[in-house]
């Protein structure tokens, strides 16, 4: 993980043209350590606090503004007001999140659309696709049981009183 981390590191350093503090090479390293997660301004900052704890919010922010300009990092808005944040590098590009209404709940898919819808677009708009990424809101599976037996439940007592 190590290894990967730093390798990663180095790609990115290479793709951008701002030299990188240690502070924002902490952050960075960050994100790319919590790859797997959609990450809030709070919990990286919990986070990068155990690393070094000179690092404030405004450089974190700051860093943040940086990296999203780069397409290093992309900006989620899943429906609940916090901005989360996580790493847009090609290897996580592409992928789609499914989001529970209940429990906020954030899964990845991939491969829900084809292809060759890229290559369509560029033909009939002209529009050249460089990402995307799908909200698709709705229930997780503990909350979509939870709620079948909240509906059950409820029915239950109505049909007590009638
Ligand atoms: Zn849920
Ligand atoms: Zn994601």
């Amino acid at each position: 993980m190590k290894l990967e981390v730093e390798s990663i590191m180095e790609n990115i350093m290479k793709k951008l043209n701002i030299r990188l503090t240690s502070q924002r090479k902490i952050i960075l390293s960050t994100f790319i350590e919590n790859m797997d997660k959609h990450l809030t301004v709070n919990e990286l900052y919990e986070m990068i606090k155990d690393k070094n704890k000179l690092i404030g919010m405004a450089t974190i922010y700051r860093t943040i503004e940086i990296l999203l300009k780069n397409d290093i990092i992309v900006k989620h808005d899943f429906g609940d007001s916090v901005p989360k944040y996580e790493l847009g590098i090609e290897r996580k590009k592409n992928h789609h999140h499914l989001i529970c209404k209940r429990c906020g709940k954030v899964i990845e898919v991939s491969e829900l659309l084809k292809d060759d819808f890229q290559k369509k677009i560029l033909a009939t708009e002209g529009f050249q696709c460089t990402g995307y990424t799908l909200k698709i809101f709705g229930y997780c599976d503990r909350c979509r049981i939870a709620l079948l037996s909240e509906k059950n439940y409820i029915q239950d007592i109505i049909n007590k009183i009638i």
